[in-house]
């Protein structure tokens, strides 16, 4: 857990105002992650044992090509999954006036987790991430 700026956001749906937490411009190696409801985040860092497992497969030398693939698996919260986009926590909407908006209070987050894709056996692990990193390339 980590008490990171709730930044203000307003949907272009539902025309609502929000607080995202949001580890700014200057974070390296770690990113917040939205659930697709918009209710619930976590952080994850490029650096963890999993992670690292990850950028092996992806073989690139971009860091923030392999969000989309931690985001797809990482144990979903409530039943939803994890995205790398910020989603309205009102209407689910990821289509958004601004974000990154002024501060409007601290939130504490935590780190995701990978519990249920670090128990697959190596091979069965290989082949969600390269399922998880196509359907991040399509996104
Ligand atoms: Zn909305």
């Amino acid at each position: 857990m980590k008490d990171i700026a709730l930044l203000e956001a307003k949907c272009a749906d539902c025309g609502r105002l929000f607080g995202h937490p949001s580890l700014g411009d200057f974070a390296y190696g770690e990113v917040v992650l939205c659930t697709a409801d918009g209710k619930h985040y976590a952080t994850v860092d490029a650096f963890n044992e999993f992670a690292v497992q990850v950028r092996a497969v992806v073989k690139s030398g971009s860091t923030s090509s392999i969000w989309p693939a931690l985001a797809a698996l990482a144990d979903p919260v409530a039943g939803q999954q994890f995205t790398t986009s910020v989603h309205c926590p009102h209407c689910a909407s990821n289509n958004l006036e601004y974000w990154g908006g002024q501060k409007v209070g601290v939130t504490c987050v935590p780190e995701v987790s990978f519990a249920t894709v670090a128990k697959l056996s190596p091979s069965l692990l290989a082949q969600h991430m390269a399922l998880a990193i196509s359907q991040a390339h399509e996104a």
